[in-house]
């Protein structure tokens, strides 16, 4: 298998016989066997985070007549180039006065902000820079404004012919608002993935129930649904499956009728005698056993059910099936969903810090609190206990820091990062 170029035999024989590979490989193994999902048609009030399929073409101009940017009058520019200056009032028009008025010579027509501007006029006076003539149907225009003032020509936000919307757009709250101010009922979006979410091992149970020596509570589970709904796609609850054949065979046998994707965790270290291992390779034989030079997340599984459903395998702790959904599920989901970007941007930052660590191969990522110093920049230490079991350090992270294989990073030097919430990135206080 070319994507196994590992490091050599001291590695396999660390790793049970399977070559370490890098994150790179593994990633280009796994977006290598996704496939954008089939597209439908949504109307915009359920398009919200989808991603277009087809472009969007406006059929029509907006705005689709000239309209007035401000509460004024409307007037020709020639007659207020002397101002201050004198015009007499024809007319009121308000927004969606279906009149069609003429001004002439002399003339001006009071107009509301989004009322169509009257044939003839071909500038808008604000209001605040006029006040009463000398009778009641005149008005004294204070300053001389120029042609086109505070008039929105049509077409000046969307012409007609114009591509609003490419190929692969995520389609945001002000995606909608285009597409309907264009009249368009539809949109053409790829189909959100269905994601069947299971947890594997004898120790894991779930409610409150007081714990029997050697069981701990299911924290994957609740974390993994949230974080594929988070990526836009619809989680399934498969539940806590025993290590225990025929149970696991049978969630899977749903997982494939039912899922465009199924995302386990635990049971995928190298040397684990898990039942999860025997099983998937028995039902899923094109499934990969990975160890990845990364920290955390060491051990991944990823193969094709049915030769069609990705089945990602994280691993079981809490931290390391966190940063594995994030370098692995998370660009899967995206490019199943239609997106053309799958993976997040790398920002460069201050590391306040120092961020020590030892020469062995692997690629750290930290979990660190990333905020906007004084300076501009981006700067980031570690929110907690960096151990694969400490969950508290990434729910008080917002981001994870890559430090490459090395002796670590000095306080003060840059340190890639990716932003994983930036919703939650603070100002640091003077
Ligand atoms: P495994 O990957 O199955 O070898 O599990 C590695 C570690 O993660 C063990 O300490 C497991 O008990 C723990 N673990 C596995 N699954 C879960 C889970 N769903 N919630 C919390 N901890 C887990
Ligand atoms: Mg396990």
């Amino acid at each position: 298998l070319l994507w196994l170029s590992g490091h050599g035999d001291a590695d396999k024989r660390r790793t049970g016989g399977c070559a370490v590979i890098s994150l790179e490989d593994a990633q280009r193994f796994v977006l290598a066997r996704c496939r954008p999902l089939g597209t439908q048609q949504v109307p915009p009030t359920s398009a919200l985070g989808r991603v277009s399929a087809q472009p969007v073409i406006a059929a029509e101009d907006v705005p689709p007549f000239s309209n007035s940017a401000m509460d004024g009058y409307a007037v020709r520019s020639a007659d207020v180039e002397q101002a201050p200056t004198e015009l007499t009032v024809i007319t009121t028009i308000m927004a969606g006065d279906g009149r069609s008025v003429v001004i002439g010579p002399g003339e001006a027509a009071r107009i509301m902000t989004g009322a169509p501007v009257p044939e003839g006029a071909d500038a808008v006076c604000m209001v605040e820079l006029t006040k009463a003539g000398s009778a009641p149907d005149r008005v004294m225009i204070e300053e001389a404004v120029g042609n086109g003032n505070f008039v929105r020509p049509p077409g000046s936000d969307v012409a007609a012919g114009v591509e609003v919307i490419g190929v692969g757009t995520e389609l945001t709250a002000a995606h909608l608002g285009v597409i309907a101010r264009l009249g368009i009922p539809e949109v053409t979006v790829h189909r959100q993935a269905v994601v069947g979410v299971l947890s594997t091992g004898d120790e894991l149970r779930e409610g409150s129930t007081p714990l029997p020596r050697g069981a701990i509570r299911d924290g994957n589970r609740p974390t993994l649904l949230a974080m594929v709904e988070q990526n836009g796609a619809r989680a399934v609850d498969l539940g806590i499956v025993k290590d225990e054949p025929s149970a696991l065979r049978s969630v899977l046998e749903r997982a494939s009728s039912e899922c465009d994707a199924v995302v386990t965790s635990g049971g995928v270290s190298v040397g684990d005698l898990d039942v999860v291992r025997m099983v998937l390779a028995e039902m899923c034989p094109s499934m990969q056993w990975m160890q990845i030079a990364i920290r955390p997340a060491k051990p991944f599984a990823f193969g094709l059910l049915d030769e069609r459903v990705p089945v990602i395998g994280l691993p079981g702790n809490p931290v390391s099936a966190m940063v594995s959904f994030e370098l692995f599920a998370r660009p899967a989901l995206r490019l199943m969903h239609g997106h053309h970007d799958v993976e997040r941007p790398r920002l460069a930052a201050v590391s306040d810090v120092d961020l020590d660590r030892s020469p062995d191969g692997k690629v750290y990522f930290l979990r660190v609190a990333a905020s906007v110093g004084l300076d501009g920049q981006l700067h980031v230490r570690p929110s907690g206990g960096q151990d694969s079991h400490q969950l508290q350090a990434m729910a008080a992270a917002n981001a994870l820091a890559i430090v490459p294989d090395g002796h670590g990073v000095t306080a003060g030097d840059l340190v890639d990062v990716l932003l994983l919430d930036a919703d939650r990135l603070t100002t640091l206080p003077a």
